[in-house]
């Protein structure tokens, strides 16, 4: 069953249960959310007198009240709290009607992710029993969490998994009205789950009541995707961006400061970028056009990144670097950097929302964008049938589906193996003779076990035909020339990538593809058009601009994986400190 129709169910008793302003538990077992019960201690743990003694010196002793809202849903840069007696509730308000989430007491405490950011509460907290509160500001919060090493563990492990359940049970601000078969809809889904915000999801074609909705907000069907923030702001078709806009993701940027760095691109080697600066006392700022995790968020599972034997989804090893990154003090905005203006320093990064970010350094860690198929009705579909990620999201489309993956590396191969677990038939397209030369052995090897994936060598797609959706493709076999038509709804291209540095525009030196040349592989000729000002080289992943890095993917000669992505982020921050301290 949809989880968002699910939540809207238990809303829609609510309603009709309610007389005005009243509080309603969605469990019989506790009070607020059904819960994992074995989580339950890490969720909503109880502080020990001492550890709440090492708290209490770091904020100040305020009283409350019954009935007194102590943090509303939207405020920003939330204060921490701990409880000391007294019992506060976090419900969802939704109109006149409040959905109790969880009540907290003495020695337990108030917070989660957004703490971190300073982003606006997805929740209302209320007293609902006269007390006091210990109130940490966000900065002291932060400074708690960086250096008391047993706090931070329990605070930062229960932030994390309240973000989960509140994300897994759709509770937050925002409800999302769409449809399946709309490429928006898709886009939008996507972009809240790999940012990990909460929402409810509501489809149009499921749920006849929902137009009724769509009424009350004045809103057409044809509108989908309809986003609906905190109740109050209704978004018809809108960008990312706007979603972001609305949800508060982006703070207010001071445009007169001059930054220690600003990274570009959340993907790993941006975020662990991120993380080594904020860590190491930089003042840093990362800029990510749609949804941290890059490239590897799009990775059903990971299994070759060191210290995770089963594996770990992309999206949840970026959800872990992106808070980790956050909890030292890293800002992160949901923009693209659109221009660079490098001809003087500070160097200015221009931003698509028309700020200007002025820096003392940059990491471009912009990584590569997926390949698309030649063909002409290829945009047409995408989103409808056409994916360049095979997450949760796409394999929910095409569920018991034959699906088609094209693409002989890694990333077609995880694809492959990912979806045969859902769908009825995976065929994986190729125009080379086998996957040897392009996949690893393991990948191969479950490939060969798994009969409902059918590797078709010296094939491609050559037509796509459909309405609103994908609904049948043609594939060529180029060895015999013989072309066949399938009813095939759903496609996903693993085809490569090309690097993101068109933005760049002459900054830095490009080899013949596009990537940055950085180092040692520049050459004497390179520095001197590049008007290269000092009398030292460049530094190992410097650019031709000096103070400006490259790591990862975007980077000329990089080995295209997580781990090695991660680690270039955090080794341009050893010479990050060097060039502040030219
Ligand atoms: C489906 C898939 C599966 C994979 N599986 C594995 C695997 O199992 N193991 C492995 O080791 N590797 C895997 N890879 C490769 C790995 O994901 C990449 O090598 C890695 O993500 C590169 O990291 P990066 O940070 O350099 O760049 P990217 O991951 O490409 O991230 C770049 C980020 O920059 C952002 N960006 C781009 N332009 C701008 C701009 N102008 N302004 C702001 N932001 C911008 C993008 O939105 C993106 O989030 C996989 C790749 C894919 C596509």
């Amino acid at each position: 069953m949809d989880r968002g129709l699910l939540q809207i169910r238990v809303l829609r008793k609510e309603v009709v249960n309610s007389s005005s302003a009243q509080i309603t538990s969605v469990s019989n077992t506790r009070r607020g959310l059904p819960l994992k019960s074995s989580m339950l201690e890490q969720i909503f743990p109880t502080l020990t007198p001492a550890q709440i003694s090492r708290i209490a010196p770091h904020g100040h002793v305020r009283p409350m009240q019954r009935g007194e809202v102590i943090v509303e849903q939207g405020d920003r840069n939330v204060p921490f709290f701990v409880v000391v007696s007294g019992e506060v509730e976090i419900v969802r308000p939704s109109g006149d009607v409040e959905m109790l989430i969880t009540a907290q007491g003495p020695g337990q405490f108030i917070g989660e992710v957004n703490n971190l950011s300073g982003r606006p509460a997805v929740v209302r907290v209320r007293a609902s029993r006269q007390g006091e509160l210990i109130e940490l500001d966000r900065q002291h919060m932060l400074s708690l969490l960086q250096t008391d090493a047993d706090l931070g563990e329990i605070m930062m492990r229960a932030f994390l998994l309240r973000r989960v359940e509140l994300v897994s049970a759709g509770v937050g601000d925002v409800v999302l009205v769409g449809s399946n078969h709309s490429t928006g809809t898709l886009r939008i889904k996507e972009f809240l789950m790999r940012n990990g915000h909460p929402y409810s999801y509501l489809d149009l074609e499921r749920n006849t009541e929902v137009q009724n909705l769509l009424d009350g907000y004045h809103t057409a069907a044809s509108d989908i995707p309809v986003v609906i923030c905190r109740g109050e702001i209704v978004l018809r078709n809108p960008t990312n961006r706007q979603v972001a806009d609305c949800l508060g993701f982006n703070e207010t940027l001071d445009q007169t400061q001059v930054h220690d760095l600003v990274i570009i691109g959340a993907g790993p080697s941006g975020l662990a970028a991120a993380m080594y600066g904020a860590s190491e006392g930089l003042d840093v700022i990362m800029l990510e056009a749609s949804s941290p995790g890059g490239q590897a968020g799009s990775s059903s599972r990971i299994e070759n990144y060191l210290g995770f034997p089963t594996g770990i989804s992309g999206q949840e090893l970026a959800a872990r670097a992106y808070t980790q990154a956050q909890k030292f003090g890293a800002q992160v905005l949901i923009a693209k950097a659109t221009r660079l203006a490098c001809e003087r320093t500070p160097y200015v990064v221009e931003v698509d929302n028309g700020a200007q970010i002025q820096t003392r350094t940059i990491v471009i860690a912009t990584g590569a964008e997926y390949r698309r198929l030649p063909l002409t009705n290829l945009s047409r579909f995408e989103g409808a049938g056409i994916y360049y990620g095979a997450t949760f999201v796409e394999a929910q489309l095409c569920s018991e589906e034959e699906v088609i993956v094209v693409g002989g590396g890694n990333s077609a191969g995880q694809a492959s193996t990912f979806l045969a677990q859902t769908t009825k038939r995976v065929h994986i397209l190729i125009r080379s003779a086998g996957l040897a030369e392009t996949m690893s052995r393991y990948l191969i090897r479950r490939i060969e076990q798994t009969p409902t994936i059918v590797l078709h060598p010296h094939t491609e797609i050559v037509a796509l035909e459909g309405g609103d959706h994908l609904e049948s493709i043609h594939w060529r076999n180029n060895q015999t020339g013989q072309i066949e038509e399938h009813n095939i709804r759903h496609v996903f291209i693993m085809t490569g990538a090309d690097p993101n540095t068109r933005w760049l525009e002459g900054c830095v030196a490009l080899d013949a593809k596009g990537f940055i040349k950085t180092g040692p592989d520049l050459s004497p000729e390179e520095l001197s058009a590049a008007h290269w000002p000092l009398a030292r080289s460049p530094y190992l992943h410097e650019t031709s601009s000096p103070g400006v890095f490259a790591v990862g993917d975007v980077r000329g000669g990089s080995i295209k994986r997580v781990a090695s992505a991660v680690g270039e982020g955090s080794i341009a921050i050893s010479f990050v400190h060097q060039v502040l301290q030219e």
